[in-house]
């Protein structure tokens, strides 16, 4: 007997009908001999439906309430959930993020899991029902506030769980057959990949490619927790995420030269205009961006103006953490002495994946060529170990995406990608 956890995204559970499509699933995992934990995600687009909602209430929500809103909607879909399968004959329970001992940091938003206690869920388990647990959420070690885990969360709840409970597998159903060498919302012949190591999707996930949430690729690395990721819609094998070395990985896993292409469409670019081009002034911009709370991706300084002795610095960040970037370095004009600053939201990033590229020189020269040849300009560059990244304007993204991933020659020869639901949003 094998003990599952299962986490059923937003479109797997978009309506009625689909509850009780994934219902059927569970039961018959269940009805197998396995003891199953389902976490799910809110119905469709519900939590992009109650932020807009928020919005309409006031331009600034407190965080606070912020929080305690959006975990309603993993509340609707996992007591709906858990009556579809008790419906079934099966028994099943649903339990808040609280309830199943998902405890956070304070940091309303974007808490991070510092402890998980599931007895309430191994209670379940040995009583022999389904235990159902809201994705999202979890609750503060000290003040029992109600916080959520950041976009795509209900991930890093799944992954969690399985490693606090010692699940033998961590399934997560979506609305594709697995992770694809690029979103199949944009290549549609973008190729199904068997394997993956926690790095290369580490990058992936950093990369964009919202699939799997990073904090839950960070969690399953770090405590080993094998991933499946597959759809709820067919029965297909999916992609298995885990560590390159693993013996319970049976074949070797392949190491192509590049594993994918991930693009991001969510980062704005700020540019700092006349910077003296003295020792400490980076320093003093990057600890004004820190302190208000904004991360940073790419930084670019140019070449500084002898005659001037003045450099422009721009750098990429969530968009998200636009106006707060704004807002700091504004207050701080006087002392870093730059004369303006230019915000551009309509930039988008692609990067190429592949730990293979470490030992095979000209992955980049590829790249540029291709984007060149489609005539897209590189506006900046950065590169790890195993990714190389480049911003584009955002409305070239979806052909810098194709072109590339036809240069490495990725794209599939027989069938085309599925997907099966959702909106993308
Ligand atoms: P869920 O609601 O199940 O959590 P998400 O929308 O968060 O689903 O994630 C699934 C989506 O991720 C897919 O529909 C697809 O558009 C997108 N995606 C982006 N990059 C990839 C990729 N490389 N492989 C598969 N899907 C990807
Ligand atoms: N419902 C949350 C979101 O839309 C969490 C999740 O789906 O994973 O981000
Ligand atoms: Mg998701």
């Amino acid at each position: 007997m094998a003990l599952i956890v299962q986490k059923y995204g937003g479109s797997s559970v978009a309506d009625a009908e689909s509850i009780k499509r994934v219902a059927k699933r569970i039961a018959e995992a269940k009805r197998a001999g396995d003891d199953v934990v389902v976490v799910v995600s809110a119905m469709g687009d519900t939590t992009d439906e109650l932020i807009d909602l928020a919005q309409q209430v006031t331009p600034l929500p407190p965080s606070r309430e912020m929080d305690i809103l959006l975990t309603a909607g993993e509340r609707i879909s996992m007591s709906l959930l858990a009556m579809a399968i008790s419906n079934l004959g099966v028994e099943a329970q649903s339990f808040t993020g609280q309830q199943a001992g998902v405890i956070t940091d304070e940091v309303h938003g974007k808490a991070r899991i510092i402890d998980v206690s599931p007895s309430r869920i191994r209670t379940a388990l040995d009583e022999g029902a389904v235990a159902i647990v809201a994705g999202f959420q979890g609750v503060t070690q000290h003040t029992n506030d109600v916080t959520t885990l950041g976009r795509g969360g209900s991930d890093t709840t799944a992954v969690a769980l399985a490693a606090a409970l010692g699940a033998d597998v961590c399934e997560i159903y979506t609305d594709v057959d697995g992770v694809f060498t690029a979103d199949p919302r944009i290549v549609p012949s973008a190729r199904k990949i068997e394997r993956i190591s926690y790095d290369e999707m580490l990058e992936m996930a950093a990369s964009g490619a919202k699939v799997l949430m990073l904090r839950c690729v960070e969690y399953a690395r770090r405590y080993g927790v094998p991933v499946h990721v597959r759809s709820s819609f067919s029965g297909h094998d999916g992609t298995l995420v885990c560590d390159p070395t693993d013996p319970e990985g049976a074949a070797p896993m392949e190491q192509p030269i590049i594993s994918g292409v991930a693009h991001d469409r969510s980062e704005a670019k700020i540019t700092i205009v006349d910077v003296p081009d003295v020792p400490g002034k980076a320093a003093k911009i990057f600890e004004v961006v820190a302190a208000s709370g904004a991360n940073l991706d790419m930084i670019v300084q140019n070449v500084s103006a002898a005659s001037t002795g003045r450099t422009d610095i721009s750098f990429t960040l969530p968009a998200d953490d636009g106006s707060i970037a704004i807002a700091a370095l504004t207050a701080h004009q006087p002392e870093i002495g730059y004369t303006s600053l230019q915000y551009d939201d309509t930039i988008g990033k692609l990067s190429l994946i592949g730990a293979g590229m470490k030992s095979h020189p000209g992955v980049s020269a590829r790249l540029f060529a291709a984007l060149s040849e489609a005539g897209i300009n590189i506006e900046m560059i950065s590169t790890s170990e195993i990714r190389i990244s480049v911003v584009t304007r955002a409305d070239q993204l979806d052909e810098a995406v194709r072109v590339v991933h036809t240069a490495f020659e990725l794209d599939s020869t027989d069938e085309q990608a599925v997907v099966y639901g959702g909106t993308g949003r």
